[in-house]
């Protein structure tokens, strides 16, 4: 089992004519990671963020920098990623025919590698190369855009990466990522998920991100 569980702040809901505030007050809130969403426009139907918003968070924060690629092509993107100083960099196992050296390539440029899946996408996709990555990320929206309905469909899938991992890389986190909020946290918890991204329940919780932060860390074990 997880020996301990992480909240990762997802950007995409943050106010962004105040970024730097925002994630200062999200740091001393407590959340353990910045979660950066990257859109691509092909892969996902939105644009978010590129490079130039990690390095912007790294100004402001020491905290790890977990980046999330929904982008075709990743490989191009990475070494500016990493150089703009992502701590994670995660790519999705549906954009990437070359998965193994793909995430090779991401730890050679010195960052965690973590392969995500998307909704309707099986775990047996993954498992070659459980015992390769740092993280695995399961998608509990169609991704493009915060704030949508967490779908339950994708708890049986959490469970099984759980079972994977504590046999084959137990060291590795299991991510949850999308529609994450006081309502669905224990589902994904209870599934075998150890590192929860939030977005909407933070950045927009009404009574402001260090309530927010507060309710979700509750619900977790210390
Ligand atoms: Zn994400």
């Amino acid at each position: 089992m997880p020996s301990s569980y992480l909240i990762s702040a997802s950007i995409l809901s943050a106010d962004f004519t105040r970024l730097g505030d925002q994630i200062r007050e999200a740091e001393r809130a407590g959340t353990d990671w910045i979660h950066v969403d990257v859109m691509d426009g092909h892969f996902v139907p939105n644009l978010s963020m590129g490079p130039v918003i990690v390095e912007a968070c790294r100004r402001v924060t020491q905290l790890p920098l977990d980046v999330h690629l929904m982008v075709e092509s990743p490989e191009i993107l990475l070494p500016a990623f990493a150089q703009a100083g992502a701590t994670n960099l995660t790519v999705h196992v549906e954009t990437c025919p070359h998965l193994h050296h793909t995430i090779q390539t991401i730890h050679e440029l010195g960052c965690k590698a973590g392969v995500v899946l998307n909704p309707s996408t099986p775990a047996y996709l993954v498992e070659p190369i459980l015992p390769l990555v740092d993280l695995v990320l399961v998608l509990s929206v169609n991704p493009g855009y915060s704030g949508q309905n967490f779908l339950p469909e994708v708890l049986p899938k959490i469970s099984t990466l759980r079972r994977e991992l504590d046999k084959i890389n137990p060291r590795a986190w299991l991510e949850v990522d999308g529609g994450i909020n006081a309502e669905t946290l224990p589902l994904v918890r209870d599934a075998g998920a150890n590192v929860f991204v939030a977005a909407h329940a933070i950045f927009d919780y009404p009574q402001g991100i260090r309530s927010g932060i507060r309710l979700l860390r509750s619900l977790l074990p210390d």
